[in-house]
């Protein structure tokens, strides 16, 4: 059985969602999507019971979309329901919820509470009043700020995400709301750089040229400082970067499939340059190697240019980001682990 942690996630479209935001398409995805029901929930429930490694013990039943707790409420009563009782039964461990953090307020926890809720993630999504207003999010910083301590007061877990390179966004609102969102104490955070999808307003603020998407090389520069930040808080990141998207759906922005995986690959990088040039052998935790070198050996083809030569291996006593230089003459070498 698998001790991982997993999601049964059902996708309950943004019925709840008084606006649009800048940046969301879910209102055209919504049209098409068909609402789930409680045997909706059994059936997704079933489907992962049925699967080898399902682990109960560590399997939470995810309500995601949005806007959870903005839905209709006879609605939203009819999911928890079911889901409490799949809880009752030992089928999960938990029930976690996404809404919009102006769908908060105490009577709403003491619903979550009576239900058994575990997690309750916001969509902060930045945390600087300006950037709010011209995505259209219809909620304030002080709104996040007023639901987090209700969620945190009630022993939920808190799951807080942001978004990087929002319309009228910057490096420093960016750094300033990852401060920010630390100050909250969340225990798992979400980030998500922006990517401009096919019918949201940001696709014609883009069109029009008031809109101009940071970079990829940015972006990762922006996100790999974002999670050295989290770590060095020890909160938990739990998503990095958007999943898969339509292509047909896509039109600007740093998207790139392992995007996660070119932040990492850029901490190594850092961490490398903070010793002088030269030859090493570079010790990195176990299945950490591959990021260490970068996607194509980015990493050692910009250090070789910068005058390092990097054998690396791996160490099981290592942490993740975590290096060890030595001097080449002062190791062993292995032809076999010379990248
Ligand atoms: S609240 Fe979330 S789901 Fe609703 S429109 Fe905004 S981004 Fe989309």
């Amino acid at each position: 059985m698998s001790k991982k942690h997993s999601n049964i996630s059902v996708f309950v479209p943004h019925i709840g969602c008084p606006n649009q935001c800048s940046f969301c398409n879910q209102f055209s995805i919504t049209a098409c999507t068909k609402t789930p029901d409680e045997n909706d929930v059994i059936k997704a429930v079933n489907v992962a019971k049925n699967s080898k490694n399902y682990n109960p013990q560590t399997t939470e039943l995810a309500f995601f979309g949005g806007s959870f707790t903005a839905i209709p409420r006879e609605y939203m009563l009819r999911l928890l329901t079911v889901a409490n009782t799949l809880l009752q039964r030992g089928d999960i461990s938990g029930i976690r919820i996404s809404t919009r953090p102006d769908a908060v307020d105490s009577e709403i926890i003491e619903i979550l509470k009576e239900y058994g809720v575990t997690a309750v993630e916001l969509g902060a999504q930045s945390m600087c009043d300006a950037v709010l207003k011209a995505n259209r999010r219809g909620h304030t910083v002080r709104d996040v700020e007023n639901a987090s301590h209700l969620i945190k007061a009630a022993g939920f877990s808190l799951g807080l995400q942001m978004m990087t390179g929002l319309y009228k966004s910057s490096y420093e609102t960016d750094i300033s709301a990852a401060e920010k969102i630390i100050a909250l104490k969340p225990d798992t955070v979400r980030i998500y750089p922006t990517i401009t999808l096919k019918d949201t307003h940001l696709e014609e603020l883009f069109k029009s040229g008031e809109y101009c998407p940071p970079t990829l090389d940015d972006t990762v520069d922006l996100v790999a400082k974002l999670l050295l930040m989290f770590k060095k808080e020890n909160i938990n990141v739990i998503r990095t970067g958007l999943h898969a998207i339509n292509e047909e759906d896509y039109i600007a922005g740093p998207w790139h499939p392992a995007f996660k995986e070119l932040c990492d690959s850029q901490i190594y990088k850092w961490e490398i340059l903070k010793h002088p040039s030269g030859k090493y052998t570079c010790f990195v935790k176990k299945g950490e190697i591959s990021k260490a070198v970068g996607q194509l050996k980015q990493n050692i083809n910009q250090l070789k240019k910068q005058g390092y030569d990097i054998t690396f291996k791996e160490c099981d006593e290592m942490a993740v980001y975590e290096i060890r230089m030595c001097k080449e003459s002062a190791v062993k070498f292995n032809s076999d682990t010379r990248l």
